[in-house]
């Protein structure tokens, strides 16, 4: 079907439209005009069709509610009153992905499924459960999902239990989670990233139902929402039955959840953190050194896949040289790195493992003096080259864990939509400038 610009779909009015070669799809942008809710839609020819509603979601305290949040909205709905519905729908659906997600600044429900009917039917689950859950109704939802007092017997202590709650603990005892959460922490302390969207086991039981349910009527708001189709589905029906069941019972309201950049600093800071070992684990080579630099905004496309590429070539590679010299100084056992780009400033992290504190200077120099020396003599154009094909590949392939393909693009379009600016520019001709630079 043919569509037009600025022409008004079940309520949506179309605002955007491009061809996007390298994925074979055609991408579009409608505005629910009753609601506020923006949708973004990929049509192509793969049958595995995928759903998602996001939400922006910065949190203000390190108590875990975008996450808590997350799991309570699963525990039942108006339509769906059943206690587990998802735990049902896992069962009974033909679906090929059924998750749902917490990061640092959004919390995303994605679905895919290959039937049609099956597809229809989760959407409808989703929806309802994030628009009209039943944690008004039941707070014992938000005592289960985030956190309560237990006592197994009389003479026993107190203790905090909470499936969230315990998650967590679980979660803070990798030294690789300890020390990628105090590199947000450090890099970005006056915003919503130097919060921990997850929860911290110790912060969690600060937090109030009051504030749970009123963090929800702000943010779980169609006003607020990134509306996601992808796939080989007829696009007509399926935003009529977005509007038809959701959206038209909405009216569009003002929801402040920007999200705010950092300011640099003037110099280089340094943080000292410790992660749990064994009593009978020896304390020797467990050290951890990393350098993190904030890179840019990512809604910057070019040093987005710029950055991607490099860090992949510096790190990753078989020859990658800055991994090369690390071990070759022998600071640690293993040396790797990070290009985080779902955030809105990203960062660029090397980290050597099984190191020592006293090692600390001679990994800042080893980093500088290699990134010095590739900067002014160059780097091997062939390294160049291959990254970028490998690179290239995997933007088309979009194999990532298992995801279906179009969950992987839903990520990508969040990392510039969420931020207000365009969904699509991560997607397209920017490899073949690169390549010709
Ligand atoms: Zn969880």
């Amino acid at each position: 079907m043919k569509f037009e610009l600025q022409k008004i779909y079940n309520g949506f009015r179309l605002i955007q439209e491009r061809r996007i070669k390298e994925i074979n799809s055609t991408g579009r942008v409608f505005f629910h005009e009753k609601s506020g809710a923006l949708l973004l839609s990929l049509e192509n020819d793969d049958d595995n069709k995928v759903f998602s509603i996001s939400f922006r979601t910065p949190p203000d305290d390190s108590t875990g509610l975008p996450h808590i949040l997350e799991h309570s909205v699963l525990c039942g709905s108006r339509k769906y009153p059943s206690k587990e519905p998802f735990i049902e729908l896992v069962k009974g659906s033909l679906h090929t992905f059924l998750n749902a997600m917490t990061f640092p600044d959004k919390t995303m429900y994605p679905v895919a499924s290959r039937n049609e009917k099956d597809f229809f039917n989760l959407m409808n689950v989703y929806l309802d459960a994030v628009l009209y859950p039943n944690i008004y109704k039941y707070s014992e939802i938000f005592m289960q999902e985030g956190w309560h007092y237990e006592l197994d017997s009389p003479d026993r202590e107190i203790s905090y239990k909470g499936v969230v709650y315990n998650e967590m603990k679980g979660v803070f005892s990798t030294p690789e989670s300890v020390l990628f959460r105090n590199i947000q922490r450090s890099l970005f302390p006056h915003t919503c990233y130097g919060k921990e969207s997850g929860g911290e086991p110790d912060v969690i039981p600060e937090l109030t139902l009051e504030k749970f349910l009123s963090f929800h009527k702000n943010y779980y708001h169609p006003s607020n929402s990134y509306i996601y189709l992808y796939g080989d589905g007829e696009i007509p029906p399926q935003l009529k039955f977005i509007n038809d069941e959701y959206l038209k019972n909405f009216d569009r309201i003002e929801i402040d959840s920007a999200i705010r950049p950092q300011l640099g600093f003037s110099g280089l800071k340094e943080v000292t953190d410790s992660y749990p070992i064994a009593d009978t684990e020896d304390e020797r080579d467990k050290s951890y050194l990393s350098l993190n630099f904030v890179v840019s905004s990512s809604t910057d496309a070019e040093v987005y896949l710029a950055f991607n590429i490099l860090e992949y070539l510096l790190l990753e590679t078989p020859a990658a040289p800055l991994k090369k010299a690390l071990i070759d100084a022998k600071l640690g056992k293993d040396v790797f790195g990070q290009y985080e780009r779902s955030i809105l400033q990203t960062i660029f992290s090397v980290v050597v493992k099984n190191s020592s504190e006293n090692r600390k200077e001679k990994f800042k120099e080893i980093v500088q003096e290699t990134l010095g020396r590739l900067a002014g003599d160059g780097i091997d154009k062939r390294l160049i080259e291959a990254s970028i094909n490998i690179k290239e590949f995997s933007l088309r392939e979009a194999d990532f864990r298992g995801f279906p393909k179009g969950l992987v693009y839903c990520i990508q379009c969040m990392d510039s939509w969420l931020y207000d600016a365009d969904p699509f520019m991560n997607m397209n001709r920017l490899l073949k400038k690169l390549k010709k630079l």
